[in-house]
């Protein structure tokens, strides 16, 4: 299928499988689209944002494996977080993913992905719910990312 087999953990293939908080919460007043040309991974993510908490989050996605899992793990770390602390869980999956020192214990099953940093054509792949939620984070409204 890939040239991957190693980071086809169990764990990945779960997610792929069974995406966690694929649904469009019914009181999401936040979303971003994100859109990966190198692979066809599409995503949109829902935020439910009350008093600066992330009350709710879901999103429904197209794409491979790994853009899947990846959201689904995303979703499943920044649930029931406060805006700032979904940030700072966005920083450390970014370090991750670029290689530098990070902090493993905020990112959840999302830690799995590290091996995805050694495979540049992947890591947008992984990166894009995550780029998707900082887009939110940061413009508040709806917003448009894309890995290019
Ligand atoms: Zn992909």
């Amino acid at each position: 299928m890939y040239d991957l087999d190693d980071l086809y953990q169990e764990v990945i293939m779960d997610h792929n499988r069974r995406p966690r908080n694929f649904r469009k919460p019914s009181d999401a007043n936040r979303e971003a689209e994100g859109f990966n040309p190198l692979c066809g991974d599409q995503i949109t993510l829902y935020l439910a944002v009350e008093d600066d908490m992330i009350a709710d989050v879901g999103f429904q996605a197209m794409g491979c494996a790994i853009s899947k899992a990846s959201a689904s793990m995303m979703t499943e770390s920044v649930k029931g977080l406060s805006l700032e602390d979904a940030e700072k869980v966005f920083n450390e999956f970014r370090s991750m993913i670029t290689q530098e020192d990070f902090n493993p214990d905020v990112l959840g099953d999302a830690e799995l992905l590290e091996g995805v940093s050694r495979y540049p054509a992947r890591i947008k792949c992984a990166a894009l719910s995550w780029h998707a939620l900082n887009s939110v984070l940061g413009e508040g409204e709806g917003a448009t990312v894309t890995t290019e």
